[in-house]
Protein backbone atom coordinates (compact mmCIF):
# COMPACT_ATOMS: atom_id res chain seq x y z
CA UNK A 1 0.00 0.00 0.00
CA UNK A 2 2.58 2.57 1.11
CA UNK A 3 4.88 1.79 -2.50
CA UNK A 4 1.52 2.52 -4.55
CA UNK A 5 1.13 5.39 -2.33
CA UNK A 6 4.34 6.81 -3.54
CA UNK A 7 4.09 5.35 -6.68
CA UNK A 8 0.83 8.06 -7.16
CA UNK A 9 2.73 10.65 -5.48
CA UNK A 10 5.96 10.15 -8.28
CA UNK A 11 3.17 9.89 -10.93
CA UNK A 12 1.61 13.42 -9.63
CA UNK A 13 5.05 15.29 -10.24
CA UNK A 14 5.57 14.90 -13.36
CA UNK A 15 1.88 15.05 -14.58
CA UNK A 16 -0.17 18.23 -14.43
CA UNK A 17 -2.59 17.25 -11.91
CA UNK A 18 -5.41 19.67 -13.51
CA UNK A 19 -4.75 17.60 -16.84
CA UNK A 20 -8.22 17.75 -18.81
CA UNK A 21 -7.56 14.29 -20.64
CA UNK A 22 -6.26 11.55 -18.98
CA UNK A 23 -4.85 10.45 -22.37
CA UNK A 24 -1.92 13.34 -22.67
CA UNK A 25 1.20 13.72 -20.51
CA UNK A 26 2.33 17.51 -20.78
CA UNK A 27 6.38 16.39 -20.94
CA UNK A 28 7.89 20.05 -20.73
CA UNK A 29 6.26 21.42 -17.35
CA UNK A 30 5.22 24.72 -16.55
CA UNK A 31 6.28 27.82 -16.96
CA UNK A 32 8.59 28.16 -18.67
CA UNK A 33 11.55 29.77 -17.05
CA UNK A 34 13.41 32.92 -18.35
CA UNK A 35 16.91 32.89 -18.20
CA UNK A 36 18.09 35.31 -15.24
CA UNK A 37 21.53 37.31 -16.15
CA UNK A 38 23.00 37.67 -12.26
CA UNK A 39 24.91 40.62 -12.24
CA UNK A 40 26.27 42.44 -8.92
CA UNK A 41 25.52 46.13 -8.20
CA UNK A 42 27.98 48.57 -9.56
CA UNK A 43 28.37 51.84 -7.83
CA UNK A 44 25.39 51.24 -5.87
CA UNK A 45 23.63 51.25 -8.91
CA UNK A 46 21.72 48.34 -10.31
CA UNK A 47 22.56 47.18 -13.66
CA UNK A 48 19.77 46.97 -15.60
CA UNK A 49 19.78 44.61 -19.42
CA UNK A 50 18.98 46.53 -22.35
CA UNK A 51 18.40 46.35 -26.05
CA UNK A 52 18.01 49.43 -27.83
CA UNK A 53 18.07 48.37 -31.61
CA UNK A 54 15.07 45.99 -32.55
CA UNK A 55 13.17 45.43 -35.47
CA UNK A 56 9.92 44.21 -35.60
CA UNK A 57 7.04 43.42 -38.78
CA UNK A 58 6.49 47.15 -39.33
CA UNK A 59 9.53 47.85 -40.91
CA UNK A 60 11.75 44.75 -42.34
CA UNK A 61 11.46 42.19 -39.15
CA UNK A 62 10.16 38.85 -38.44
CA UNK A 63 8.55 38.88 -35.33
CA UNK A 64 5.56 41.32 -33.75
CA UNK A 65 6.14 44.55 -31.11
CA UNK A 66 4.46 42.24 -28.84
CA UNK A 67 6.34 39.18 -29.38
CA UNK A 68 9.27 41.21 -29.10
CA UNK A 69 8.86 42.02 -25.27
CA UNK A 70 8.12 38.53 -24.55
CA UNK A 71 11.43 37.05 -26.41
CA UNK A 72 13.07 39.98 -24.30
CA UNK A 73 12.11 38.73 -20.94
CA UNK A 74 12.52 35.57 -21.96
CA UNK A 75 16.31 36.35 -22.76
CA UNK A 76 16.57 37.86 -19.44
CA UNK A 77 16.62 41.99 -20.71
CA UNK A 78 14.66 45.10 -18.15
CA UNK A 79 14.59 47.37 -21.22
CA UNK A 80 14.09 47.63 -25.22
CA UNK A 81 13.39 49.90 -27.80
CA UNK A 82 11.58 48.75 -30.94
CA UNK A 83 13.35 51.06 -33.76
CA UNK A 84 11.68 50.26 -36.88
CA UNK A 85 13.45 51.48 -40.39
CA UNK A 86 12.25 55.39 -41.14
CA UNK A 87 12.91 55.05 -44.57
CA UNK A 88 12.80 51.06 -45.01
CA UNK A 89 9.70 49.44 -44.16
CA UNK A 90 9.46 46.39 -46.77
CA UNK A 91 6.44 44.80 -45.28
CA UNK A 92 4.20 47.64 -46.45
CA UNK A 93 3.11 46.03 -49.34
CA UNK A 94 2.44 42.83 -48.03
CA UNK A 95 -0.03 44.07 -45.57
CA UNK A 96 -1.65 45.90 -48.38
CA UNK A 97 -1.99 42.25 -50.11
CA UNK A 98 -3.57 41.26 -47.27
CA UNK A 99 -5.98 44.00 -46.53
CA UNK A 100 -7.19 44.10 -50.39
CA UNK A 101 -10.80 43.40 -48.88
CA UNK A 102 -10.10 47.04 -47.81
CA UNK A 103 -9.35 48.56 -50.71
CA UNK A 104 -11.81 47.79 -53.40
CA UNK A 105 -10.60 44.38 -53.54
CA UNK A 106 -7.66 45.58 -55.39
CA UNK A 107 -4.19 45.82 -53.32
CA UNK A 108 -2.69 48.93 -53.69
CA UNK A 109 0.68 49.70 -54.34
CA UNK A 110 2.73 50.54 -51.61
CA UNK A 111 4.35 54.47 -51.55
CA UNK A 112 7.06 56.13 -50.04
CA UNK A 113 8.49 53.23 -48.18
CA UNK A 114 11.85 52.72 -49.61
CA UNK A 115 13.43 56.46 -49.34
CA UNK A 116 16.40 55.99 -48.74
CA UNK A 117 18.31 57.04 -51.38
CA UNK A 118 16.01 59.57 -52.86
CA UNK A 119 13.10 60.93 -50.36
CA UNK A 120 9.42 60.36 -50.71
CA UNK A 121 7.13 61.94 -53.23
CA UNK A 122 4.33 64.55 -52.81
CA UNK A 123 2.38 61.78 -51.17
CA UNK A 124 4.76 61.66 -48.25
CA UNK A 125 5.01 58.79 -45.84
CA UNK A 126 1.88 57.16 -45.65
CA UNK A 127 2.57 54.89 -42.57
CA UNK A 128 2.29 56.07 -38.78
CA UNK A 129 5.36 55.57 -37.44
CA UNK A 130 4.49 54.67 -34.46
CA UNK A 131 2.53 52.11 -34.38
CA UNK A 132 4.91 49.41 -33.62
CA UNK A 133 6.26 51.12 -30.30
CA UNK A 134 2.05 51.55 -29.57
CA UNK A 135 1.62 47.51 -30.76
CA UNK A 136 3.79 46.99 -28.06
CA UNK A 137 2.78 49.33 -24.64
CA UNK A 138 -0.01 46.55 -23.56
CA UNK A 139 2.31 43.36 -23.67
CA UNK A 140 5.59 45.64 -22.02
CA UNK A 141 3.60 46.47 -19.38
CA UNK A 142 2.17 42.66 -18.55
CA UNK A 143 5.76 42.13 -18.51
CA UNK A 144 6.65 45.07 -17.33
CA UNK A 145 9.30 45.65 -19.19
CA UNK A 146 10.59 49.46 -20.27
CA UNK A 147 9.56 50.17 -23.31
CA UNK A 148 11.50 53.27 -24.82
CA UNK A 149 9.96 55.23 -27.98
CA UNK A 150 12.23 55.02 -30.59
CA UNK A 151 12.66 55.17 -34.83
CA UNK A 152 15.73 54.51 -37.11
CA UNK A 153 17.15 56.92 -39.35
CA UNK A 154 18.39 54.60 -42.06
CA UNK A 155 20.47 55.95 -44.51
CA UNK A 156 22.86 55.05 -47.31
CA UNK A 157 25.75 53.53 -45.29
CA UNK A 158 29.31 55.23 -46.59
CA UNK A 159 28.42 59.07 -45.99
CA UNK A 160 25.55 59.07 -43.57
CA UNK A 161 24.36 55.75 -42.15
CA UNK A 162 22.02 54.65 -39.53
CA UNK A 163 21.03 56.10 -36.25
CA UNK A 164 18.52 55.30 -33.58
CA UNK A 165 16.25 57.95 -31.93
CA UNK A 166 15.39 57.18 -28.03
CA UNK A 167 12.60 58.71 -25.90
CA UNK A 168 10.71 60.22 -29.41
CA UNK A 169 7.36 61.86 -28.92
CA UNK A 170 6.31 61.43 -32.34
CA UNK A 171 8.47 59.14 -34.77
CA UNK A 172 6.05 61.20 -38.11
CA UNK A 173 7.58 64.40 -37.18
CA UNK A 174 11.29 63.38 -37.79
CA UNK A 175 11.49 62.90 -41.61
CA UNK A 176 13.42 65.31 -43.75
CA UNK A 177 15.41 64.45 -46.82
CA UNK A 178 18.09 66.17 -45.32
CA UNK A 179 18.94 63.77 -42.60
CA UNK A 180 21.22 66.27 -40.54
CA UNK A 181 17.69 68.08 -40.29
CA UNK A 182 16.11 64.54 -39.47
CA UNK A 183 18.46 64.89 -36.22
CA UNK A 184 17.75 68.22 -35.35
CA UNK A 185 14.05 66.88 -35.62
CA UNK A 186 14.71 64.44 -33.34
CA UNK A 187 16.93 66.17 -30.74
CA UNK A 188 14.00 69.13 -31.19
CA UNK A 189 11.56 66.33 -29.52
CA UNK A 190 14.03 65.38 -26.77
CA UNK A 191 15.85 62.59 -28.03
CA UNK A 192 18.81 60.78 -27.04
CA UNK A 193 20.83 59.67 -30.09
CA UNK A 194 23.06 56.67 -31.01
CA UNK A 195 25.18 56.20 -34.32
CA UNK A 196 24.28 52.37 -35.62
CA UNK A 197 27.19 50.36 -36.20
CA UNK A 198 29.56 52.64 -37.18
CA UNK A 199 31.52 50.03 -39.72
CA UNK A 200 28.27 48.82 -41.14
CA UNK A 201 28.91 48.33 -45.15
CA UNK A 202 31.91 50.30 -45.20
CA UNK A 203 35.73 49.62 -44.87
CA UNK A 204 36.44 52.05 -42.19
CA UNK A 205 34.60 53.27 -39.13
CA UNK A 206 36.17 56.99 -39.38
CA UNK A 207 33.90 60.16 -39.29
CA UNK A 208 32.50 61.32 -42.73
CA UNK A 209 31.98 64.91 -43.42
CA UNK A 210 28.35 63.94 -42.35
CA UNK A 211 29.35 62.79 -39.12
CA UNK A 212 31.77 65.74 -38.33
CA UNK A 213 28.46 68.17 -38.40
CA UNK A 214 26.36 65.20 -36.90
CA UNK A 215 28.91 65.20 -33.86
CA UNK A 216 30.08 68.69 -34.12
CA UNK A 217 26.34 70.01 -33.29
CA UNK A 218 26.42 67.54 -30.33
CA UNK A 219 23.69 65.62 -31.74
CA UNK A 220 25.30 62.25 -31.03
CA UNK A 221 24.52 60.95 -27.40
CA UNK A 222 25.97 57.43 -28.04
CA UNK A 223 27.72 54.51 -30.24
CA UNK A 224 27.21 50.92 -30.83
CA UNK A 225 30.13 49.78 -29.93
CA UNK A 226 29.01 46.39 -31.08
CA UNK A 227 25.67 45.59 -33.14
CA UNK A 228 24.62 41.99 -34.16
CA UNK A 229 27.87 39.91 -33.16
CA UNK A 230 29.85 42.52 -34.63
CA UNK A 231 33.14 44.57 -32.34
CA UNK A 232 33.84 48.09 -33.08
CA UNK A 233 37.31 48.41 -30.65
CA UNK A 234 38.24 51.55 -31.83
CA UNK A 235 34.91 53.02 -31.12
CA UNK A 236 35.40 52.75 -27.38
CA UNK A 237 37.82 55.34 -27.94
CA UNK A 238 35.79 57.50 -29.28
CA UNK A 239 33.16 56.87 -26.65
CA UNK A 240 35.68 57.71 -23.93
CA UNK A 241 36.87 60.96 -25.78
CA UNK A 242 33.79 62.56 -27.16
CA UNK A 243 31.69 61.61 -23.31
CA UNK A 244 29.38 59.70 -25.61
CA UNK A 245 27.62 56.57 -23.97
CA UNK A 246 28.77 52.63 -25.03
CA UNK A 247 25.77 50.99 -26.35
CA UNK A 248 25.44 46.87 -27.65
CA UNK A 249 22.45 46.23 -28.92
CA UNK A 250 21.26 43.00 -31.02
CA UNK A 251 19.94 45.02 -34.57
CA UNK A 252 17.81 41.45 -34.65
CA UNK A 253 15.83 41.11 -37.40
CA UNK A 254 14.77 37.44 -37.11
CA UNK A 255 14.48 36.11 -33.56
CA UNK A 256 17.20 36.10 -31.20
CA UNK A 257 17.29 32.30 -31.07
CA UNK A 258 18.69 32.27 -34.38
CA UNK A 259 20.91 35.66 -33.75
CA UNK A 260 22.06 34.03 -30.33
CA UNK A 261 20.90 30.77 -28.49
CA UNK A 262 21.56 28.66 -31.61
CA UNK A 263 25.69 29.61 -30.78
CA UNK A 264 24.43 29.33 -27.10
CA UNK A 265 25.78 33.21 -26.64
CA UNK A 266 23.35 35.78 -24.54
CA UNK A 267 21.58 38.70 -27.01
CA UNK A 268 23.89 41.69 -26.99
CA UNK A 269 22.72 43.81 -23.95
CA UNK A 270 23.54 47.84 -23.50
CA UNK A 271 24.37 47.36 -19.42
CA UNK A 272 22.16 50.75 -17.97
CA UNK A 273 23.06 51.95 -14.38
CA UNK A 274 20.45 53.36 -12.48
CA UNK A 275 18.48 52.80 -9.44
CA UNK A 276 15.44 51.72 -11.26
CA UNK A 277 14.32 50.96 -14.54
CA UNK A 278 11.70 53.94 -14.94
CA UNK A 279 12.01 56.12 -17.83
CA UNK A 280 13.50 58.82 -16.08
CA UNK A 281 16.04 57.34 -14.50
CA UNK A 282 17.26 55.36 -17.39
CA UNK A 283 17.71 58.85 -19.64
CA UNK A 284 19.08 59.71 -16.95
CA UNK A 285 21.61 57.00 -16.91
CA UNK A 286 22.07 57.23 -20.35
CA UNK A 287 22.59 61.23 -20.48
CA UNK A 288 25.52 60.74 -17.79
CA UNK A 289 26.90 57.62 -19.91
CA UNK A 290 26.59 54.98 -17.56
CA UNK A 291 26.58 52.09 -19.73
CA UNK A 292 28.98 49.20 -20.59
CA UNK A 293 28.41 47.47 -23.73
CA UNK A 294 27.93 43.79 -23.86
CA UNK A 295 28.73 41.38 -27.38
CA UNK A 296 29.31 37.89 -27.66
CA UNK A 297 30.65 37.43 -23.80
CA UNK A 298 32.96 40.33 -24.00
CA UNK A 299 32.30 43.63 -21.94
CA UNK A 300 33.22 47.44 -23.24
CA UNK A 301 32.84 50.25 -20.73
CA UNK A 302 34.73 53.18 -18.64
CA UNK A 303 38.06 51.05 -16.90
CA UNK A 304 36.83 52.35 -13.45
CA UNK A 305 32.81 50.61 -14.47
CA UNK A 306 34.35 47.47 -15.66
CA UNK A 307 36.42 47.11 -12.57
CA UNK A 308 33.62 47.87 -10.52
CA UNK A 309 31.48 44.86 -12.20
CA UNK A 310 34.60 42.49 -12.33
CA UNK A 311 35.32 43.01 -9.11
CA UNK A 312 31.70 42.83 -7.42
CA UNK A 313 31.39 39.30 -9.41
CA UNK A 314 34.48 37.24 -8.14
CA UNK A 315 35.80 36.60 -4.40
CA UNK A 316 39.21 35.12 -3.89
CA UNK A 317 40.48 33.39 -1.06
CA UNK A 318 43.61 32.05 0.01
CA UNK A 319 43.37 27.72 0.08
CA UNK A 320 46.66 26.76 0.38
CA UNK A 321 50.76 27.98 0.96
CA UNK A 322 53.48 25.68 -0.52
CA UNK A 323 56.27 27.35 1.31
CA UNK A 324 58.92 25.02 -0.89
CA UNK A 325 57.31 25.98 -3.88
CA UNK A 326 56.79 29.74 -3.22
CA UNK A 327 53.64 28.92 -4.21
CA UNK A 328 50.10 30.15 -2.94
CA UNK A 329 47.26 28.60 -4.26
CA UNK A 330 43.88 30.54 -4.42
CA UNK A 331 40.04 30.19 -5.37
CA UNK A 332 38.21 32.56 -7.04
CA UNK A 333 34.79 32.46 -7.03
CA UNK A 334 32.45 33.70 -9.86
CA UNK A 335 28.84 34.85 -8.90
CA UNK A 336 27.69 36.62 -11.64
CA UNK A 337 26.63 35.30 -15.03
CA UNK A 338 29.41 36.37 -17.34
CA UNK A 339 32.47 34.63 -18.25
CA UNK A 340 35.76 36.00 -17.59
CA UNK A 341 38.88 35.32 -19.24
CA UNK A 342 41.94 36.42 -17.01
CA UNK A 343 45.37 36.70 -17.80
CA UNK A 344 48.23 36.42 -14.99
CA UNK A 345 51.61 37.70 -15.63
CA UNK A 346 54.16 34.67 -16.08
CA UNK A 347 51.32 32.05 -16.22
CA UNK A 348 51.90 29.78 -19.51
CA UNK A 349 47.84 30.15 -20.84
CA UNK A 350 44.75 32.32 -19.82
CA UNK A 351 42.44 31.47 -17.33
CA UNK A 352 39.03 30.83 -18.08
CA UNK A 353 36.57 31.49 -15.05
CA UNK A 354 33.10 30.32 -16.13
CA UNK A 355 29.68 32.46 -14.96
CA UNK A 356 28.54 30.89 -11.55
CA UNK A 357 31.99 28.93 -11.15
CA UNK A 358 35.11 28.77 -8.80
CA UNK A 359 39.16 27.70 -10.54
CA UNK A 360 41.66 27.49 -8.13
CA UNK A 361 44.94 29.16 -9.12
CA UNK A 362 48.53 29.74 -8.53
CA UNK A 363 50.24 33.06 -7.61
CA UNK A 364 53.48 32.79 -7.00
CA UNK A 365 54.87 34.20 -3.40
CA UNK A 366 56.70 37.03 -5.00
CA UNK A 367 53.30 38.35 -7.72
CA UNK A 368 51.36 40.74 -6.61
CA UNK A 369 47.96 39.15 -6.62
CA UNK A 370 47.10 40.69 -10.31
CA UNK A 371 45.10 39.60 -13.45
CA UNK A 372 44.29 41.47 -16.45
CA UNK A 373 40.57 40.65 -17.56
CA UNK A 374 41.01 39.53 -21.77
CA UNK A 375 37.52 40.11 -22.61
CA UNK A 376 36.86 43.42 -20.72
CA UNK A 377 37.65 46.97 -23.41
CA UNK A 378 38.11 50.02 -22.14
CA UNK A 379 40.00 50.35 -25.60
CA UNK A 380 40.38 49.44 -28.37
CA UNK A 381 43.86 47.73 -27.10
CA UNK A 382 43.08 48.03 -23.87
CA UNK A 383 42.03 45.27 -20.81
CA UNK A 384 42.03 46.75 -17.17
CA UNK A 385 44.43 45.45 -14.55
CA UNK A 386 42.59 44.35 -11.54
CA UNK A 387 44.27 43.98 -8.03
CA UNK A 388 42.68 41.49 -5.75
CA UNK A 389 42.70 43.25 -1.97
ZN1 LIG B 1 20.85 49.99 -39.18
ZN1 LIG C 1 18.53 48.36 -37.43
Amino acid sequence: MKKLFLAVVALCCVMPLSAANPEEINLRGYPVPRREIFLPKVNGYNVYKADLHIHSIYSDGHVTPDGRVTEAWYDGLDIIAITEHLESRKREQEYLNFLKGYNDGKPKKAKNWWIYKTGPDEDGILADLNVAHKAAVKQAAAYDMTLIPGIEITREPKEIGHFNLLFLKDANEIYDFDPLQALRNARKQGALIIHNHPGWSRNTNAKTEFHKKAYGEGLIDGIEVANSATLYPNMIDRCLEENLFMAANSDVHGTTAEYYGAFGLRRNMTLILAHDKSLKSVREALEERRTMAYCAGHICGDEELLKALFLGSVKIELQSVDKKKKQRYYVITNTSSFDYTLFREKASGNWTLPAMSSIRVTFPMKLDLKVTVLNMWYGADKHPVVEFE
